[in-house]
């Protein structure tokens, strides 16, 4: 539960609401990245709180303008109406996503090599590409699939990224592996499959480093907000979502790209939005146009699969673009990119 407090509200007045509220067993805390003031109550005794009496107590109190009870308050577009950027640091100068520039993340499934990640990387920046992806801890379903490089496989995608002057993203699956992965990456990525790996995300939401959050493939649009909410109400705002397809009837495609969950979650959130067209085809063919569609439907850009020798991708080969075809794609999404307002 979240409290608005009047702007003027005097010292002495929230001393007694500070008091009334650990009485009733809540610890309140500024929202650190808000300018309006805004205390986030957490319970303090191991009890379940009491919402209903906590929210009548918070109410008689003259400093309180609102009290906000939903499961994403921090994340809903009423909280910041102009939007978040949120900013990744890159070799030289930030990134910013969310902006005017719809920013394209490009590179391989897994990382196999240096060769690999150098010439992906050089042909990720030449066609315009602003992060260079990779994964060196891989969710994969089968136990007896390649499971990452792991820390060399960090250290191979960092150079990689510096070489070419491009900022990192990395899956992030454990917490006790924050540290070592926010020790190379400049985004660190939570799969689909750890939408709601909660002990991860109090992690990764008590660090200062910007977050990929991706939707589970089962999850709906509110259970996918109410987990970008466990990183903001521990005071980290740098959330970036990421619409990855969701498991549907349908077999043809990978996943079923929800395109209008792009839209939807731009009325609801403050947060930007991106979208993975390759694990949500799965299919080589099909993602150009399901980039363009995500582009014209108000994404702030793009992840995407590229390997060197697609064929050769030890993960998910079939959704693997060339870097021929990655650099024909963002030549046809810079005429849409000007007429959506966005620069590429
Ligand atoms: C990935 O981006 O490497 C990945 C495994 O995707 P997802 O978590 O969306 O399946
Ligand atoms: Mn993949």
């Amino acid at each position: 539960m979240l409290l608005q407090l009047q702007p003027e509200a005097p010292a002495a007045t929230l001393t007694a609401l500070i008091q009334d509220l650990l009485a009733a067993g809540l610890q309140p805390s500024p929202v650190p990245w808000l300018s309006a003031p805004v205390w986030s109550l957490a319970p303090t005794n191991g009890h379940p709180p009491d919402w209903p009496g906590a929210a009548r107590l918070a109410r008689s109190h003259a400093g309180v303008a609102a009290v906000l009870a939903g499961d994403f308050e921090l994340a809903s577009r009423a909280l910041r109406p102009a939007g978040t950027q949120v900013r990744v640091a890159a070799p030289v100068g930030t990134v910013a996503i969310g902006g005017g520039e719809f920013i394209v993340i490009a590179g391989p499934c897994s990382v196999e090599s240096w060769e690999q990640m150098r010439a992906t990387a050089e042909a990720a920046a030449a066609a315009g590409a602003r992060l260079l992806r990779g994964g060196a801890f891989k969710p994969r379903t089968s136990t007896y699939s390649f499971q990452g490089l792991g820390r060399p496989g960090l250290e191979l995608l960092a150079a990689a990224g510096r070489h070419a002057g491009l900022a990192v993203v990395t899956e992030v699956m454990a917490p006790e592996d924050v540290p070592l992965v926010a020790e190379y990456a400049d985004l660190l990525q939570v799969g689909a499959r750890n939408m709601q790996n909660f002990p991860l995300l109090k992690r990764l939401g008590r660090q200062r480093k910007p977050v990929l959050l991706k939707r589970g493939a089962g999850a709906s649009i509110a259970e996918w907000l109410a987990a970008a909410e466990y990183l903001l109400a521990r005071g980290n705002d740098q959330v970036v979502l990421c619409e990855r397809g969701i498991r549907t009837f349908e077999t043809y495609t990978r996943n079923t790209l929800d395109i209008s969950a792009v839209a939807a979650v731009k009325e609801l959130s403050h947060l930007p939005v991106l979208v993975d067209p390759s694990h949500a085809t799965g299919r080589r063919s099909l993602i150009a146009s399901a980039s363009r569609a995500a582009l014209a439907a108000g994404a702030d850009g793009l992840c995407l699969e590229v390997h060197i020798r697609p064929e050769e991708s030890i993960s998910d080969r079939e959704q693997a673009l060339s870097p021929e075809t990655f650099a024909a794609l963002m030549a046809s999404l810079r005429p849409l990119a000007a007429a959506c307002g966005r620069c590429l």
